[in-house]
């Protein structure tokens, strides 16, 4: 039996890592490509999944039979802070268009990426797969966060009501080769990457923003994909699967500003603009699940995979996504 997966959003961050595993992998093994499969790879050119017709024609187009639903309007703290409508409006259409097409051209799977700040900003941690309805989400990305939050919902609609294998990924902050560098809009890790290289560059200060005190769990995007190539393949059952690190696995903003301006090799001064948000303090997520059954899983150590993006930025910088219009 043939398989055809389409990655919606497969052109960004986590899109990109699942297509390098796919294509890096031995053929057969546990998360290389199987004889029988054909990945699909779809960025926002193909079809603006903001339009059910838009939508429905990439379904018509490539038939698919499994759907790792990524495509979203991202961004970091301070995006998030500006669009609350936009980013609930556009991603909850997005995400309605994607599961309806699923369901009406009859995919046999689909999982759709939320991530952990879907969960209450007020609860018991660390945060685990049954907490997501437990309370409001953290203001500073209530749009984003309560979009994110009904996918779960419609995945269960659509199980009750039609049978559907809809399910749900819940990601931790995510980094890697392919993130968006917008020194506006992006998350931390790629903001700082891409203020640290103009710091160097023209000898001004490297300045991040809020105290630098809050705690995130860091992900490395080729370990994500992983991750999502196995709940693909193994994983049948409606409720979520949180991809992460360990909870006793939290970074602190300084440190990742510190690991940064050490894989820059940056010897200028570097400051803390504490006008600036600090946003959710920590949102600490337990991977207890997803290592109860996935066996045994090597997370990349945050300093190495940090390297690897810094150095694939530093390779990349003319076709990167910075925001930045370059000759
Ligand atoms: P990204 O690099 O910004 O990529 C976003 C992708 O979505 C791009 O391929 C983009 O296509 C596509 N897209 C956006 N709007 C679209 C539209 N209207 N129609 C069709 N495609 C559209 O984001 P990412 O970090 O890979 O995020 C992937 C998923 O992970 C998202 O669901 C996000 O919510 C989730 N997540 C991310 C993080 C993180 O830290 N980055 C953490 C947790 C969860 P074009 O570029 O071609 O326009
Ligand atoms: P969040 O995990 O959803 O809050 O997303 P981010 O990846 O945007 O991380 C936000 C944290 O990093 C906050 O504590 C910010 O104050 C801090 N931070 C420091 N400098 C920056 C920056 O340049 N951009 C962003 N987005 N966050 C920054």
């Amino acid at each position: 039996m043939s398989t055809v997966i389409l990655v919606t959003g497969g052109s960004g961050l986590v899109g990109q890592a699942i297509k390098h595993v796919i294509e890096n992998e031995p053929v057969g093994s546990r998360f290389g490509k199987k004889e029988n499969e054909t990945w699909i790879f779809a960025s926002s050119s193909e079809g603006d999944l903001r339009d059910p017709a838009q939508t429905r024609k990439l379904f018509d187009k490539y038939k698919p039979t499994h759907v790792i639903h990524l495509a979203a309007l991202v961004g970091g703290l301070f995006r998030n802070m500006k669009y609350k409508l936009t980013f609930f409006r556009e991603n909850m259409v997005i995400n309605d268009n994607v599961l309806h097409a699923a369901y009406e051209t009859k995919a046999q799977k689909v999982i759709s990426c939320l991530s952990t700040c879907v969960f209450p900003d007020k609860v018991e941690y660390p945060l685990d797969e049954n907490k997501i309805h437990l309370g409001l989400p953290h203001d500073s990305n209530f749009g984003y966060a309560h979009s994110k939050r009904m996918v779960d919902i419609q995945n269960h609609a659509y199980k009750e009501e039609f049978g559907c294998n809809f399910t749900s990924a819940i990601p931790t902050n995510v980094f890697g080769p392919y993130d968006n560098y917008d020194l506006e809009d992006a998350h931390v890790i790629p903001a700082l990457i891409h203020k640290c290289y103009l710091a160097k560059k023209n000898n001004t200060p490297f300045v991040v923003a809020g105290s630098g005190k809050p705690l995130r769990q860091f992900i490395y995007s080729r370990d994500l994909a992983k991750l999502f190539i196995w709940q693909l393949r193994e994983y049948d059952d409606v409720e979520p699967v949180i991809l992460s690190v360990g909870e006793d696995e939290e970074v602190s903003i300084k440190e990742v500003a510190d690991a940064i301006v050490e894989a820059m090799d940056f010897k200028g001064n570097y400051t803390f603009d504490t006008s600036r948000a600090d946003g959710q303090f920590r949102k600490p997520a337990s991977n207890k699940k997803l290592l109860s059954l996935i066996g045994g899983f090597e997370f990349t150590p945050f300093k190495p995979a940090l390297a690897e993006s810094v150095k694939w930025f530093l390779d990349n910088y003319d076709t990167a996504r910075t925001g930045i219009k370059k000759q």
